[in-house]
């Protein structure tokens, strides 16, 4: 196990209980993490990951994906449809509350 003396971005020696970095290095280490990762995976198509384990092809998982989304989006957009006839429905007869006929 090596301990790191120095920080990781300025080089300074760390104070105690800093593991990577110094006290004024810590507070912008997750920004500078974040948009290295992002340098690192820019073009990346990380949501065709699954989809490529499971075609072993590029353009077809992007096939299967696009097939996907799109059967999800059209039952996505049926429930909401019908859901909102139902409540609807149920406003004009007020039959939510269960008190419109109830005299
Ligand atoms: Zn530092």
């Amino acid at each position: 196990m090596d301990v790191k003396s120095n920080c990781c971005l300025c080089e300074q020696p760390l104070p105690p209980r800093h593991r990577k970095y110094c006290e004024r290095c810590s507070a912008k280490a997750s920004l500078l993490w974040k948009r290295q990762e992002r340098q690192g995976n820019r073009g990346a198509a990380y949501w065709l990951d699954h989809w490529l384990k499971l075609t072993g092809d590029l353009s077809a998982a992007r096939r299967e994906y696009n097939a996907y989304m799109r059967s999800y989006m059209r039952a996505y957009r049926l429930r909401r449809r019908t859901r909102r006839r139902e409540r609807n429905r149920l406003e004009v007869t007020g039959s939510i509350t269960g008190l419109a006929f109830a005299h």
